[in-house]
């Protein structure tokens, strides 16, 4: 049995060959090599890296650089992601609340909910989109297309509540005909960010698999 390592996702496959599709980011099969392979490449590709960081003065490297590995190394992108995929379930958990009991106080605590997890999503985005460029190659697979297109699903539909809350902040009131349809974009989120969630995690803690 040979192993072989997805140099996309990191993710180890023992067989004879290795899968059509890598079962944690979709990678194809052309983008797995022999683990053994792997390891040698890696300490030269290490070096090269190194070598040239050497040449480069310190201040050739510039703030932005520096910000963006600190940014990795500390994983700002996990952490960062716990704002939609922990307040927007209570967002709707507030809302699902006020609907059902007529208080109005809850859907403006579920209104709040939104506008936090709004003001973080450019911080999530952008840590994604560096996440994704910097240790995945930038894969064009399925699962880094979805997870994309969750994220602009997200703040596309933030944009659209919090601002519709702004122009009539009698939106989710009972008597408010419109209530259903601004419900209905809550639940459009929470899928969205559901499945980001699912398929991030599935790529961090899929990546430890050996
Ligand atoms: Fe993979």
């Amino acid at each position: 049995m040979i192993k072989w390592k997805c140099t996309v996702c990191g993710y180890i496959h023992t067989g004879d060959e290795p899968p059509d599709e890598c079962p944690m980011c979709g990678a194809e099969k052309s983008e797995f090599v022999e683990i053994a392979v792997a390891e040698d490449i890696t300490p030269e590709l290490e070096d090269e890296v190194s070598e040239e960081v050497g040449d480069n003065n310190a201040e050739r490297i510039s703030l932005f650089d520096k910000l963006v590995d600190l940014m990795l190394q500390n994983h700002l992108h996990p952490i960062s992601v716990h704002t939609p995929n922990g307040i927007v379930p209570a967002a709707v958990l507030f809302l699902v609340l006020a609907y059902i009991f007529q208080l109005s106080s809850f859907e403006l605590a579920a209104y709040y909910n939104l506008v936090f997890v709004l003001l973080a999503m450019p911080v999530v985005l952008f840590t994604g989109i560096v996440e994704w460029q910097k240790h995945y190659k930038g894969a064009r697979t399925s699962v880094f297309i979805t997870k994309i297109t969750c994220g602009t699903v997200v703040l596309v539909s933030l944009l659209v509540l919090v601002l519709w809350r702004i122009a009539d902040p009698e939106v989710a009131a009972p008597a408010s005909s419109s209530r259903w349809i601004y419900f209905l974009i809550h639940i459009i989120a929470l899928g969205a960010v559901g499945l980001a969630g699912h398929l991030g995690g599935k790529l961090v803690f899929g990546r430890s698999r050996k």
